[in-house]
């Protein structure tokens, strides 16, 4: 698992809030954020806070992860339908695989996702958790 630092930092804003850009001529909210919108070809896009709610629609369970991710075994990726109809890939926490339904409610939460110890490089980023 290679991170460079300036990625990181590049995309620190995105991970840390739940940020996603919108296509002001289509309307279109993209998550991971994207500069140019591939439905229309704009480049006129704006940031756009993301609700923290939503719910599962579909999930795997990761039972091989990559080297820095391996304290989260199994990983629980999710697609997420959030409150305003945006669709989100994240990891779920504080589930067990087990626990996960589709339809779940889920709120956002920022844990820590991997950590390269010998480069004292933690990185976090927005994960899912059940709503209790
Ligand atoms: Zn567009």
């Amino acid at each position: 698992m290679r991170v460079s630092p300036a990625r990181l930092w590049r995309e620190k804003i995105y991970h840390y809030r739940l940020v996603a850009t919108m296509c002001k001529k289509c309307g279109k909210k993209y998550f991971p954020p994207k500069v140019v919108c591939p439905l229309c070809g704009s480049k006129g896009l704006e940031k756009v806070k993301l609700p923290e709610r939503g719910k599962v629609i579909t999930y795997t369970v990761l039972h091989v992860v990559p080297r820095g991710f391996r304290e989260n075994a199994p990983l629980i990726i999710a697609i997420i339908e959030l409150e305003d109809g945006t669709k989100v890939l994240a990891p779920l926490t504080d589930v067990k695989p087990s626990e996960v339904s589709i339809g779940m409610p889920v709120e956002a939460t920022l844990r820590k996702v991997f950590d390269e110890a010998e480069k004292g490089l933690i990185a976090y980023a927005v994960k899912f958790r059940p709503i209790l």
